[in-house]
């Protein structure tokens, strides 16, 4: 009985191990994406349904369902900036 509790606690610990390393890695890229091109870590909104991303104030983002996100990860993401607001520059 105290098996079954032992591989319990340690898959547990394998599991927050984990999120450790990924939140720290996260923390590291934005940080990088940050200290390299100021403009690429700025927040932009998303949208899914068109595959691009835009500035929050864009008229575009009006009407459509968002996610918010920087703008390495919409690139990542494959989404497209906007030609209208142009959320790089
Ligand atoms: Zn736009």
């Amino acid at each position: 009985m105290t098996g079954s509790r032992a591989s319990e606690a340690s898959r547990s610990r394998e599991i927050r191990r984990a999120v450790a390393v990924f939140a720290a890695t996260a923390l590291l890229l934005a940080a990088a994406a940050g200290g390299c091109t100021p403009g690429g870590a700025h927040d932009i909104l998303a949208i899914p349904m068109t595959h691009s991303y835009h500035r929050p104030t864009c008229r575009r983002v009006m009407m459509a369902r968002t996610e918010r996100m920087t703008v390495g990860e919409a690139r990542a993401a494959g989404y497209q900036p906007c030609p209208v607001c142009k959320p790089d520059s």
